[in-house]
């Protein structure tokens, strides 16, 4: 049973944003889109998974996707979580494609691809480290202990993975996705004591979920590009006429085309906004029509009267952002 469903990492929208309202370059874009190419590769790569996991039958496991659970000053994350009342498993997503090679005497591991080398965090290192956190946090709560174990699963099966070193001291604990399923089946054999009733074991995984931290995002002080963008000729010009939006380039209608503006002033000058700074963002005087338009959407809202603010209903945000940028094979 999946108790915290897998979404679209925030940091997408967010930067989507930037990019599209980048003001001459007042944003300094640099690496942008290499990092949200990696993001939408790492969120793909992730829901592959999530359609491995839901192969097996197992009605008891309880599945909690994207944690980010604050510990002291810092925070970790768990790609994926499968509690059972046998063990916790943490699940480490890599969507590299290219050469991967890990270990070695310094516990490293490198990609080459397009005959280039290039260094990353071992995912095993990050697994181990997240094992730490959790049973640390199990702990200090007094919850019920819980044996960890956790698996680092490469999700692009066009990706060539090397072990380096003669040990092989982490044979089993990394895996290409096809074989996800036989390895789970295979190591869940070596935890046969039950740790946990189910109401135990249900008190964790709340407990987790509460403890989720989202990433919010914002607000920028750069200067952004303001008004509503045609979705046609992607120009910032759109005027309101007759109830929709009207673009006086391409002379498209849009009934919708505030809404993609509205996330973008919230995501990039939020947490909260009001009237007054969405009229001035959408380039409209009354503030009758922006009441509607702020009330038609689905958000947050806060207050009332002239001090009313409005919010992004975190963490449902954009499950779908407008123009998108697919992720390739590069990563
Ligand atoms: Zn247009």
């Amino acid at each position: 049973m999946i108790l915290k469903e897998r979404t679209i990492p925030l940091k997408i929208p967010y930067l989507e944003a930037m990019m599209r309202r980048n003001l001459q370059g007042s944003i300094k874009t640099t690496k942008m889109d290499e990092q949200l190419l990696k993001l939408w590769a790492g969120y793909h790569g992730e829901c592959k998974l999530d359609r491995h996991i839901s192969t097996i039958d197992n009605e008891e496991l309880l599945i909690l996707n994207d944690l980010c659970i604050p510990i002291g000053t810092t925070f970790f994350q768990i790609d994926s979580l499968i509690l059972s009342r046998y063990l916790a498993l943490i699940l480490e997503v890599k969507n590299f494609s290219g050469i991967i090679d890990i270990g070695g005497e310094f516990e490293q591991m490198s990609r080459v691809i397009d005959g280039e080398k290039i260094g990353y965090s071992n995912p095993i290192e990050q697994a181990k480290r997240c094992k730490v956190h959790l049973n640390q946090w199990m702990k200090t709560r007094k919850l019920p202990m819980l044996p960890i174990d956790y698996l680092v699963v490469f999700t692009n099966t066009s990706s060539v993975l090397n072990s380096l070193g003669q040990n092989h001291k982490h044979k089993g604990k990394i895996l290409k996705i096809e074989r996800f399923v036989s390895e789970y089946l295979s190591l869940i054999k070596n935890y046969t004591i039950p740790h946990l009733t189910k109401k135990e074991l249900k008190k964790i995984s709340h407990f987790l979920i509460k403890s989720h931290t989202e990433f919010r995002p914002g607000p920028i002080e750069e200067e952004v590009i303001n008004g509503v963008q045609c979705n046609s000729c992607l120009s910032f010009c759109m005027i309101r006429n007759k109830g929709s939006w009207f673009c006086p380039s391409c002379k498209t209608y849009d009934r919708h085309a505030h809404i993609q503006a509205i996330h973008d002033l919230l995501l990039l000058k939020g947490p909260s906004i009001g009237n007054r700074q969405a009229r001035e963002f959408l380039g409209i005087e009354s503030p009758k029509i922006i009441h509607h338009l702020l009330n038609s959407m689905e958000l947050n809202v806060h207050g009332k009267g002239k001090g009313r603010t409005y919010s992004i209903p975190f963490p449902q945000l954009l499950q779908k952002p407008i123009g998108s940028i697919k992720p390739t094979q590069r990563f």
